[in-house]
């Protein structure tokens, strides 16, 4: 196997890479964009663009072939979340939670029965994924969770509940995590499949959100869901590093997402300073307009440069890179939050209207900052990694 470092300064993306760019940036322009703006106003979870996903194999890029997906390398998939966020960050997010947080903890974990059972229906689409791991008492302090399970006769009892879970009313596997003894902290964590329609004592309720109501973000209940022996992750107490595994992969396909979204609210605002007026001229001549453009060009190519890196140490062999998938996280969250904040300035009130793209962006990448794992914990992970106090 090649050594990571060595493949680092190879940014260039191969003829395939690039052709998987072209096919679905032209399908979600042609086929998605059309149907967002409608399902944001009605506030509507897009389930009917599902599909559209699957017919390009969009829903199973981390999947390998043998089990019905459409794997060919990491960074491949990073630009399929770029390309899917930035046009509909809840079709994106299909894509990545589906695959970072459930399949690939099933492919790195799961028993050759697990496999069979739910990674083909994942690629193509018949079963969606959620995964289940924030608590009403903290999401970034998982260590502590309050979820537990039992043993039992034939399985497992789960009691607790679990907030913010994305597609969770529509989903037909859970990706949980719970504890078997708090009192071992995070050696007690265990990783567990629920499939949520035959699951009695399973709830599912709605979280009434200020915005971002096409995501449907939902609270999880667990009454006393019996789980059977089948449905245990890998083994008992060593949720944690599965855990630490599915979010390693998860970041990179959320900072990929990132990248998107920054890149989008380029787009969107370069014809808009060509075009729009003010003192005789249109406003790109501004030199003060000039600097957000050319301020938000940076950030989508650093973060850029920081995403397809980490793809590029993951296809050349490295499993864990978190210091990395930190740093790519951070970068292109705050990316793309600071250039949907420029791209409204340069919208002026029409950024804030209906009418516009631009300002539906920025509570959409403002999530990104919180979701699998906050900026602080970020910054407090990479300081951490750098000065030797953590090395996983
Ligand atoms: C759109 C969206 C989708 C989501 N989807 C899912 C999902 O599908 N599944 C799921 O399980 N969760 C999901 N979440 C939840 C998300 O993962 C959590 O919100 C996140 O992990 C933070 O947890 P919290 O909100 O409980 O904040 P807390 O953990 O309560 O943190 C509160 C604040 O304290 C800060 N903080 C905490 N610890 C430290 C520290 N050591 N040093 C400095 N600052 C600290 C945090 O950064 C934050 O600013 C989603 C969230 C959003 C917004």
């Amino acid at each position: 196997m090649s050594d990571p470092l060595a493949r680092m300064m190879d940014f260039d993306l191969s003829p395939e890479q690039r052709e998987v760019r072209r096919t679905v940036r032209a399908m979600a322009e042609s086929k998605i964009l059309p149907e967002v703006e409608r399902l944001e106003r009605e506030g509507r979870y897009p389930l009917e663009l599902i599909p559209k996903l699957s017919e390009l194999g969009l829903l199973g890029p981390m999947i390998p072939e043998r089990y019905g997906g459409s794997f060919t390398d990491v960074l491949t998939y990073g630009i399929i979340c770029e390309e899917m966020a930035r046009i509909d960050w809840v079709l994106a997010s299909v894509i990545s939670v589906s695959n970072s947080l459930a399949a690939s903890s099933i492919l790195a974990h799961g028993s050759e029965a697990q496999k069979e059972r739910y990674l083909p229906p994942i690629a193509s689409g018949q079963c969606l994924a959620s995964a289940c791991l924030t608590e009403p008492g903290g999401g970034t302090d998982l260590a502590r969770m309050q979820t537990t399970a039992e043993r039992t006769e034939g399985g497992y009892v789960l009691r607790g509940s679990k907030v913010f879970i994305s597609h969770a009313q529509h989903a037909d596997l859970f990706f949980v995590v719970a504890t078997m003894d708090r009192q071992k902290a995070h050696r007690g964590v265990t990783a567990f499949l629920v499939e949520p329609k035959h699951s009695e004592g399973l709830r599912i309720g709605d979280i009434p959100m200020r915005t971002l109501r096409r995501d449907n973000l939902a609270e999880v209940s667990f009454d006393d869901v019996f789980v059977p022996d089948e449905g245990l992750l890998g083994e008992e107490g060593r949720g944690f590093p599965i855990l630490g595994g599915a979010l390693d992969v998860g970041r990179f396909s959320v900072a990929a997402r990132c990248v998107g979204q920054a890149q989008r609210a380029v787009d969107l605002c370069l014809p808009y300073a060509r075009e729009r007026q003010a003192f005789g001229q249109a406003i790109g001549e501004f030199q003060l307009i000039q600097q957000k453009l050319s301020a938000m060009i940076c950030r989508v190519e650093q973060a850029r440069l920081l995403v397809y890196r980490l793809g590029r140490m993951k296809d050349a062999g490295l499993g864990r890179a978190s210091m990395e998938a930190s740093m790519a996280k951070l970068m292109a969250s705050r990316a793309a939050v600071d250039n949907a904040l420029d791209g409204i300035q340069i919208f002026g009130a029409y950024g804030l209207s209906e009418e516009y793209e631009i300002g539906r962006l920025l509570l959409e990448a403002k999530a990104l900052e919180l979701g699998e794992g906050t900026s602080e914990l970020h910054t407090k992970l990479i300081a951490e990694y750098a000065l030797g106090l953590r090395t996983q």
